[in-house]
Protein backbone atom coordinates (compact mmCIF):
# COMPACT_ATOMS: atom_id res chain seq x y z
CA UNK A 1 0.00 0.00 0.00
CA UNK A 2 1.57 2.98 -1.19
CA UNK A 3 0.48 6.79 0.11
CA UNK A 4 1.50 9.70 -1.52
CA UNK A 5 2.81 11.32 1.27
CA UNK A 6 3.56 9.03 3.75
CA UNK A 7 4.98 6.80 1.03
CA UNK A 8 4.97 2.47 1.57
CA UNK A 9 2.73 2.09 4.21
CA UNK A 10 2.40 -1.67 4.06
CA UNK A 11 3.75 -4.27 2.05
CA UNK A 12 3.63 -8.07 1.56
CA UNK A 13 4.91 -10.80 -0.67
CA UNK A 14 3.12 -14.25 -0.41
CA UNK A 15 6.25 -16.17 -2.19
CA UNK A 16 5.15 -19.52 -4.55
CA UNK A 17 8.62 -20.74 -4.23
CA UNK A 18 8.24 -23.45 -2.41
CA UNK A 19 5.01 -24.47 -4.07
CA UNK A 20 6.69 -24.74 -7.54
CA UNK A 21 10.08 -26.36 -6.43
CA UNK A 22 9.65 -29.52 -6.50
CA UNK A 23 8.55 -28.87 -10.36
CA UNK A 24 11.90 -26.87 -11.09
CA UNK A 25 9.51 -23.59 -12.46
CA UNK A 26 5.99 -22.17 -12.27
CA UNK A 27 3.09 -24.71 -13.20
CA UNK A 28 0.55 -22.07 -14.15
CA UNK A 29 -2.30 -23.94 -12.71
CA UNK A 30 -1.10 -24.27 -9.37
CA UNK A 31 0.04 -20.63 -9.88
CA UNK A 32 -3.39 -19.16 -10.20
CA UNK A 33 -4.99 -21.33 -7.71
CA UNK A 34 -2.42 -20.38 -4.89
CA UNK A 35 -3.22 -16.90 -5.79
CA UNK A 36 -7.19 -17.12 -5.27
CA UNK A 37 -6.32 -18.84 -1.64
CA UNK A 38 -3.95 -16.16 -0.71
CA UNK A 39 -5.08 -13.07 -2.29
CA UNK A 40 -7.76 -12.11 0.53
CA UNK A 41 -5.44 -12.80 3.35
CA UNK A 42 -3.29 -10.81 2.20
CA UNK A 43 -4.90 -7.77 0.83
CA UNK A 44 -6.56 -7.98 4.90
CA UNK A 45 -2.82 -8.31 5.78
CA UNK A 46 -1.91 -5.35 4.43
CA UNK A 47 -4.81 -3.32 5.86
CA UNK A 48 -3.74 -4.22 9.47
CA UNK A 49 -0.12 -3.45 8.89
CA UNK A 50 -1.08 -0.09 7.50
CA UNK A 51 -3.61 0.73 9.92
CA UNK A 52 -6.19 1.32 7.62
CA UNK A 53 -9.60 0.33 7.01
CA UNK A 54 -10.69 -0.25 3.58
CA UNK A 55 -12.55 2.74 3.11
CA UNK A 56 -9.73 4.81 3.18
CA UNK A 57 -8.67 3.28 -0.28
CA UNK A 58 -8.62 5.98 -3.27
CA UNK A 59 -7.49 3.95 -5.82
CA UNK A 60 -6.82 0.15 -6.67
CA UNK A 61 -3.38 -0.73 -8.91
CA UNK A 62 -3.32 -3.98 -10.10
CA UNK A 63 -0.84 -6.01 -12.48
CA UNK A 64 -3.07 -6.61 -16.12
CA UNK A 65 0.01 -7.68 -17.99
CA UNK A 66 2.22 -9.40 -19.49
CA UNK A 67 1.93 -12.76 -17.72
CA UNK A 68 0.23 -16.20 -17.11
CA UNK A 69 -3.36 -15.72 -18.10
CA UNK A 70 -4.87 -16.99 -14.79
CA UNK A 71 -2.88 -15.44 -12.41
CA UNK A 72 -3.28 -12.33 -13.94
CA UNK A 73 -7.28 -12.97 -14.19
CA UNK A 74 -6.65 -13.63 -10.34
CA UNK A 75 -5.62 -10.28 -9.46
CA UNK A 76 -7.65 -8.33 -12.11
CA UNK A 77 -10.70 -9.84 -11.10
CA UNK A 78 -10.06 -8.66 -7.16
CA UNK A 79 -8.96 -5.68 -7.75
CA UNK A 80 -11.65 -4.79 -10.11
CA UNK A 81 -13.83 -5.99 -7.57
CA UNK A 82 -12.81 -4.19 -4.08
CA UNK A 83 -12.50 -1.10 -6.64
CA UNK A 84 -16.71 -1.39 -7.23
CA UNK A 85 -17.71 -1.95 -4.33
CA UNK A 86 -15.91 1.23 -2.81
CA UNK A 87 -16.26 2.96 -5.83
CA UNK A 88 -12.51 3.95 -6.46
CA UNK A 89 -11.14 3.54 -9.88
CA UNK A 90 -9.11 0.23 -10.65
CA UNK A 91 -6.03 0.92 -12.30
CA UNK A 92 -4.52 -1.44 -14.70
CA UNK A 93 -0.53 -1.16 -14.53
CA UNK A 94 1.78 -3.30 -17.07
CA UNK A 95 4.02 -5.23 -14.69
CA UNK A 96 7.23 -3.86 -16.40
CA UNK A 97 6.50 -0.44 -15.64
CA UNK A 98 6.44 -1.70 -11.78
CA UNK A 99 9.76 -3.07 -12.22
CA UNK A 100 10.96 -0.02 -13.96
CA UNK A 101 9.34 2.38 -11.35
CA UNK A 102 10.47 0.64 -8.16
CA UNK A 103 14.44 2.11 -7.53
CA UNK A 104 12.01 5.72 -7.25
CA UNK A 105 10.14 4.30 -3.79
CA UNK A 106 14.43 3.80 -2.52
CA UNK A 107 15.42 6.80 -0.31
CA UNK A 108 17.85 8.45 -2.76
CA UNK A 109 15.33 8.32 -5.94
CA UNK A 110 17.26 8.90 -9.13
CA UNK A 111 15.30 11.97 -11.43
CA UNK A 112 14.30 11.61 -14.86
CA UNK A 113 15.68 11.14 -17.43
CA UNK A 114 17.52 8.11 -17.35
CA UNK A 115 18.13 4.69 -18.86
CA UNK A 116 16.87 1.75 -17.09
CA UNK A 117 18.49 -1.74 -17.57
CA UNK A 118 15.42 -4.09 -16.65
CA UNK A 119 16.46 -7.72 -15.61
CA UNK A 120 14.06 -10.18 -14.92
CA UNK A 121 13.23 -13.65 -15.58
CA UNK A 122 11.25 -12.99 -18.51
CA UNK A 123 12.75 -9.87 -20.00
CA UNK A 124 16.36 -8.29 -20.98
CA UNK A 125 15.50 -4.70 -21.79
CA UNK A 126 17.16 -1.29 -22.04
CA UNK A 127 14.83 1.87 -21.85
CA UNK A 128 15.10 5.45 -21.64
CA UNK A 129 12.85 6.59 -19.55
CA UNK A 130 11.65 10.29 -19.96
CA UNK A 131 8.69 10.60 -17.56
CA UNK A 132 5.65 7.85 -16.16
CA UNK A 133 4.81 6.44 -19.08
CA UNK A 134 7.30 7.53 -21.54
CA UNK A 135 9.45 4.44 -22.23
CA UNK A 136 11.90 4.43 -25.11
CA UNK A 137 12.96 0.51 -26.31
CA UNK A 138 16.61 0.71 -26.97
CA UNK A 139 17.04 -2.86 -27.04
CA UNK A 140 16.15 -6.43 -25.82
CA UNK A 141 17.19 -9.44 -25.95
CA UNK A 142 16.29 -11.66 -28.93
CA UNK A 143 15.81 -14.67 -27.19
CA UNK A 144 16.58 -16.14 -23.50
CA UNK A 145 16.31 -13.12 -20.74
CA UNK A 146 18.85 -12.92 -17.98
CA UNK A 147 17.08 -14.36 -15.48
CA UNK A 148 16.03 -17.16 -17.70
CA UNK A 149 19.54 -18.33 -18.79
CA UNK A 150 20.41 -17.98 -15.03
CA UNK A 151 17.56 -20.47 -14.15
CA UNK A 152 18.25 -22.85 -17.54
CA UNK A 153 21.73 -22.59 -16.36
CA UNK A 154 21.54 -23.45 -12.78
CA UNK A 155 19.44 -26.62 -13.63
CA UNK A 156 22.09 -27.82 -16.04
CA UNK A 157 24.51 -27.46 -12.91
CA UNK A 158 22.30 -29.79 -10.60
CA UNK A 159 21.11 -26.52 -8.78
CA UNK A 160 17.28 -26.28 -7.45
CA UNK A 161 14.79 -23.69 -8.56
CA UNK A 162 15.06 -20.42 -8.67
CA UNK A 163 18.41 -20.83 -10.09
CA UNK A 164 19.27 -17.26 -10.50
CA UNK A 165 20.30 -16.66 -6.46
CA UNK A 166 22.13 -20.65 -6.14
CA UNK A 167 23.99 -19.78 -9.41
CA UNK A 168 25.15 -16.83 -7.80
CA UNK A 169 26.16 -18.45 -4.73
CA UNK A 170 27.74 -21.50 -6.26
CA UNK A 171 29.97 -18.90 -8.63
CA UNK A 172 31.35 -16.85 -5.65
CA UNK A 173 33.33 -20.47 -4.54
CA UNK A 174 34.46 -19.92 -8.29
CA UNK A 175 37.10 -18.17 -10.57
CA UNK A 176 35.89 -16.62 -13.41
CA UNK A 177 38.04 -17.26 -16.76
CA UNK A 178 39.21 -20.84 -16.30
CA UNK A 179 36.61 -22.35 -18.11
CA UNK A 180 36.05 -19.80 -21.41
CA UNK A 181 31.81 -19.00 -22.24
CA UNK A 182 30.96 -16.31 -25.23
CA UNK A 183 29.71 -12.63 -24.34
CA UNK A 184 27.10 -12.62 -26.78
CA UNK A 185 26.03 -9.84 -28.61
CA UNK A 186 28.56 -7.87 -26.80
CA UNK A 187 30.55 -6.41 -29.69
CA UNK A 188 27.39 -6.17 -32.00
CA UNK A 189 27.14 -2.30 -32.14
CA UNK A 190 23.38 -2.22 -30.93
CA UNK A 191 21.86 -2.33 -27.75
CA UNK A 192 20.07 -5.63 -28.33
CA UNK A 193 21.11 -8.98 -26.28
CA UNK A 194 21.25 -12.46 -27.10
CA UNK A 195 21.77 -15.81 -24.01
CA UNK A 196 20.29 -18.88 -25.65
CA UNK A 197 24.03 -19.27 -26.79
CA UNK A 198 25.55 -19.40 -23.57
CA UNK A 199 23.23 -21.37 -22.10
CA UNK A 200 24.21 -24.01 -24.85
CA UNK A 201 28.29 -23.68 -24.63
CA UNK A 202 27.52 -24.71 -20.83
CA UNK A 203 25.80 -27.41 -21.88
CA UNK A 204 28.67 -28.58 -24.19
CA UNK A 205 31.33 -27.70 -20.90
CA UNK A 206 28.47 -30.13 -18.64
CA UNK A 207 28.57 -32.55 -20.76
CA UNK A 208 32.38 -33.06 -20.98
CA UNK A 209 31.71 -33.82 -17.48
CA UNK A 210 33.10 -31.66 -14.50
CA UNK A 211 34.21 -31.73 -10.54
CA UNK A 212 32.94 -29.24 -7.59
CA UNK A 213 35.90 -26.95 -8.31
CA UNK A 214 34.83 -27.62 -12.45
CA UNK A 215 31.05 -26.60 -11.16
CA UNK A 216 31.72 -23.69 -9.35
CA UNK A 217 34.64 -22.02 -12.26
CA UNK A 218 31.54 -22.68 -14.86
CA UNK A 219 29.24 -20.51 -12.61
CA UNK A 220 31.76 -18.18 -11.84
CA UNK A 221 32.65 -17.93 -15.44
CA UNK A 222 28.84 -17.77 -16.67
CA UNK A 223 28.20 -14.89 -14.69
CA UNK A 224 31.14 -12.68 -15.49
CA UNK A 225 29.90 -13.53 -18.82
CA UNK A 226 26.24 -12.48 -18.45
CA UNK A 227 27.84 -9.36 -16.43
CA UNK A 228 30.32 -8.56 -19.06
CA UNK A 229 27.48 -8.14 -21.54
CA UNK A 230 24.92 -6.34 -19.21
CA UNK A 231 27.53 -3.88 -18.22
CA UNK A 232 28.88 -3.20 -21.76
CA UNK A 233 25.49 -2.67 -23.30
CA UNK A 234 24.10 -0.37 -20.22
CA UNK A 235 27.28 1.42 -20.95
CA UNK A 236 27.13 2.15 -24.72
CA UNK A 237 23.41 2.76 -24.25
CA UNK A 238 24.31 5.88 -21.59
CA UNK A 239 26.72 6.84 -24.15
CA UNK A 240 23.79 6.52 -27.07
CA UNK A 241 21.76 8.83 -24.78
CA UNK A 242 24.16 11.21 -23.15
CA UNK A 243 22.89 10.26 -19.96
CA UNK A 244 24.47 9.87 -16.45
CA UNK A 245 21.83 7.80 -14.68
CA UNK A 246 21.04 3.58 -14.56
CA UNK A 247 18.89 2.64 -13.23
CA UNK A 248 18.38 -1.66 -12.65
CA UNK A 249 14.99 -3.12 -11.70
CA UNK A 250 14.35 -7.12 -12.10
CA UNK A 251 15.25 -9.76 -10.47
CA UNK A 252 18.92 -10.00 -11.75
CA UNK A 253 19.26 -6.59 -10.49
CA UNK A 254 19.91 -8.40 -6.99
CA UNK A 255 23.07 -10.00 -8.42
CA UNK A 256 26.22 -8.67 -6.31
CA UNK A 257 28.62 -9.30 -8.94
CA UNK A 258 26.80 -7.60 -11.38
CA UNK A 259 26.17 -4.26 -8.80
CA UNK A 260 29.82 -4.35 -7.95
CA UNK A 261 30.69 -4.05 -11.68
CA UNK A 262 28.08 -1.35 -12.37
CA UNK A 263 28.83 0.56 -9.21
CA UNK A 264 32.57 0.73 -10.34
CA UNK A 265 32.14 1.36 -14.16
CA UNK A 266 29.23 4.51 -13.12
CA UNK A 267 32.22 5.48 -10.92
CA UNK A 268 34.56 5.91 -12.94
CA UNK A 269 32.35 7.51 -15.61
CA UNK A 270 30.66 10.49 -12.72
CA UNK A 271 27.43 8.99 -13.41
CA UNK A 272 25.25 7.08 -11.20
CA UNK A 273 23.37 3.78 -10.57
CA UNK A 274 20.36 3.34 -8.73
CA UNK A 275 18.82 0.08 -7.69
CA UNK A 276 15.58 -1.12 -5.90
CA UNK A 277 15.59 -1.68 -2.24
CA UNK A 278 16.87 -5.73 -2.05
CA UNK A 279 13.13 -7.05 -0.72
CA UNK A 280 11.86 -5.04 -4.09
CA UNK A 281 13.75 -6.44 -6.78
CA UNK A 282 11.60 -9.92 -7.58
CA UNK A 283 7.85 -9.66 -7.98
CA UNK A 284 5.60 -7.60 -5.18
CA UNK A 285 3.25 -5.73 -4.59
CA UNK A 286 4.29 -2.72 -3.69
CA UNK A 287 5.91 -1.73 -7.01
CA UNK A 288 2.63 -1.72 -8.97
CA UNK A 289 0.54 0.37 -5.95
CA UNK A 290 3.74 2.84 -6.48
CA UNK A 291 3.05 3.33 -10.23
CA UNK A 292 -0.37 3.17 -9.60
CA UNK A 293 -0.12 5.96 -7.68
CA UNK A 294 1.85 7.99 -10.06
CA UNK A 295 -0.27 7.16 -13.12
CA UNK A 296 -3.06 8.78 -11.25
CA UNK A 297 -1.27 11.77 -10.35
CA UNK A 298 0.16 12.05 -13.71
CA UNK A 299 -3.26 11.93 -14.98
CA UNK A 300 -2.37 9.20 -16.70
CA UNK A 301 -4.80 6.08 -15.13
CA UNK A 302 -7.07 3.98 -17.56
CA UNK A 303 -9.48 2.91 -15.73
CA UNK A 304 -11.57 -0.22 -17.35
CA UNK A 305 -14.90 0.99 -18.44
CA UNK A 306 -17.73 -0.49 -15.94
CA UNK A 307 -14.97 -2.58 -14.27
CA UNK A 308 -14.50 -4.82 -16.48
CA UNK A 309 -12.01 -7.84 -16.05
CA UNK A 310 -9.55 -8.00 -18.90
CA UNK A 311 -5.81 -9.14 -18.92
CA UNK A 312 -3.09 -9.15 -21.50
CA UNK A 313 -1.07 -11.93 -21.00
CA UNK A 314 1.64 -10.25 -23.88
CA UNK A 315 1.73 -7.05 -23.86
CA UNK A 316 5.26 -4.55 -25.46
CA UNK A 317 5.92 -1.59 -22.66
CA UNK A 318 6.71 0.57 -24.73
CA UNK A 319 3.01 0.68 -26.84
CA UNK A 320 1.97 2.70 -23.32
P1 LIG B 1 9.11 -10.82 -15.51
O1 LIG B 1 9.09 -9.66 -14.57
O2 LIG B 1 9.94 -10.59 -16.71
O3 LIG B 1 7.75 -11.32 -15.82
P2 LIG B 1 9.80 -12.39 -13.19
O4 LIG B 1 8.83 -11.52 -12.50
O5 LIG B 1 9.69 -13.86 -13.06
O6 LIG B 1 9.84 -12.03 -14.74
P3 LIG B 1 11.67 -11.26 -11.38
O7 LIG B 1 10.84 -11.67 -10.23
O8 LIG B 1 11.92 -9.83 -11.60
O9 LIG B 1 11.24 -11.96 -12.74
O10 LIG B 1 13.10 -11.94 -11.23
C1 LIG B 1 13.27 -13.32 -11.13
C2 LIG B 1 14.54 -13.69 -11.84
O11 LIG B 1 15.65 -13.09 -11.18
C3 LIG B 1 14.77 -15.19 -11.85
O12 LIG B 1 15.13 -15.57 -13.16
C4 LIG B 1 15.92 -15.35 -10.87
O13 LIG B 1 16.73 -16.45 -11.15
C5 LIG B 1 16.67 -14.06 -11.05
N1 LIG B 1 17.51 -13.72 -9.89
C6 LIG B 1 17.11 -13.46 -8.62
N2 LIG B 1 18.17 -13.23 -7.82
C7 LIG B 1 19.28 -13.33 -8.60
C8 LIG B 1 20.68 -13.21 -8.39
N3 LIG B 1 21.18 -12.92 -7.18
N4 LIG B 1 21.50 -13.39 -9.45
C9 LIG B 1 21.01 -13.67 -10.67
N5 LIG B 1 19.72 -13.81 -10.94
C10 LIG B 1 18.85 -13.65 -9.93
FE1 LIG C 1 8.49 -9.61 -12.57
Amino acid sequence: MYHDQRGLVAHAVHSQIDLHQAYGGVVPELASRDHVRRIVPLYRQVLADAGIVAADIDAVAYTAGPGLAGALLVGAAFAESVALALGRPAIPIHHLEGHLLSPLLSADPPAYPFVALLVSGGHTQLMRVSAVGEYEMLGETLDDAAGEAFDKTAKLLGLPYPGGPALAALAQQGTPGRVKLPRPMLNSGDLDFSFSGLKTAVLNAVNKGLDEAGRADLAAEFQEAVVDVLVGKSLAALRQTRLKQLVVAGGVGANRRLRERLDLELAQRKGRVFYPELALCTDNGAMIAFAGAQRLAAGLAHPADAHEIAVRPRWPLDTL
